[in-house]
């Protein structure tokens, strides 16, 4: 049978391109699909202090340096919503495409606070709204390395953050425990569950929790993040994340999956580099054995 493509990768985040670059670099004729500017999750990371070659770089910065290596390989990189995958057929938003393999990764998304949908300053991404609140109050809600993240960096625009934590501690790197310990514009309430939100013409103005109420200009969200893998019917999920074998195999045979989507322990930009790899590298073999 004749395909559109040898292989479609379906997600243009760090792990996405990283598998565009091994295939292409093998002659593999490669098609990106995203429905969303390439670089994915990173275009929300202020600074990466842990990524090999850059002792600190914004996560937009990096997402453009390998976009541009991409770019530089002639790698097309097409818009499209996936909606379906089916039979070596990819159904998205605008076109049906054929590929003898597919790679997925299609990250995660975050996760929703409950009866916040309609207000207006709430956010899920600090690099994006900081400066909206600039010497103002905000509040986080969530205590892991990447709400500490967040919070520091909303600490150098904001006049005060208020970090929501409903454990007892954060459950973040010591690096950057130390560096929120050290601004003096940062309150952490710990063992705190937002009961209920005050607000007017869909502003929230304050936040009702069990350690007392906080008058805030804008709430930050940072609890976590969920698989949007119900369009993938016919693959074997954990909790809507996406098992794989050792090569980044999925149960079905043409489709590889790699990066935050797959079931695993440790969700970092490395490791989304490393299965990358593994999965391109594992679909030229079989690429090249049927030739
Ligand atoms: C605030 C924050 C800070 C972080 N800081 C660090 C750090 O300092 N160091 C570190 O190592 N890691 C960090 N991480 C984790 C790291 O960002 C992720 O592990 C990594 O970016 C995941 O990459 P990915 O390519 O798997 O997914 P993503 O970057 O999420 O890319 C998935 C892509 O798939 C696209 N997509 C989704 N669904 C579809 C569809 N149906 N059709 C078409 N396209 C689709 C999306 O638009 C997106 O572009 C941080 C995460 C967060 C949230």
């Amino acid at each position: 049978m004749t395909y559109n493509f040898d292989c479609v990768v379906v997600g243009c985040g760090i792990a996405g391109m990283t598998a565009a670059i091994y295939l292409k670099r093998s002659n593999v004729n490669v098609l990106v699909l995203d429905n969303d500017a390439p670089g994915g999750l990173l275009n929300k990371i202020s600074v990466v202090e842990n990524y090999p070659g850059f002792n600190r770089i914004s996560g937009p910065d990096l997402a453009y340096k390998i976009y541009e290596q991409v770019n530089e390989l002639g790698i097309e990189v097409r818009y499209g919503k996936v909606l379906e995958v089916k039979d070596h057929i990819i159904t998205t938003d605008l076109e049906q495409i054929s590929a003898d393999k597919i790679i997925l990764a299609i990250g995660r998304k975050a996760r929703k606070l409950e009866n916040t949908n309609n207000l207006k300053n709430v956010s899920y991404c600090a690099v994006c709204d900081a400066n909206l609140y600039k010497d103002k109050i905000v509040a986080i809600v969530g205590y892991s390395n990447s709400a500490v993240e967040e919070a520091l960096y909303l600490a150098d625009i904001c006049k005060k953050v208020i970090i929501i934590s409903r454990g007892e501690k954060l459950k973040a790197e010591e690096i950057l425990i130390d560096k929120v310990n050290n601004k003096n514009n940062i309150e952490i309430q710990f063992n705190c569950v937002i009961e209920t939100l005050n607000s007017e013409n869909n502003i929230l103005t304050k936040i009702n929790t069990n350690k007392g109420s906080f008058s805030i200009d804008g709430l930050f969200i940072a609890i976590g993040y969920e698989p949007n893998t119900e369009f993938l019917k016919d693959l074997k999920k954990d909790n809507g994340y996406i098992i794989v074998d050792e090569k980044m195999k999925t149960n079905v045979d043409y489709i590889y999956a790699c990066g935050d989507i797959i079931k695993k322990d440790i969700y970092q930009l490395t490791t989304a580099t490393g299965e990358a790899t593994i999965a391109a590298i594992n679909v030229k073999k079989e690429l090249s054995v049927r030739s």
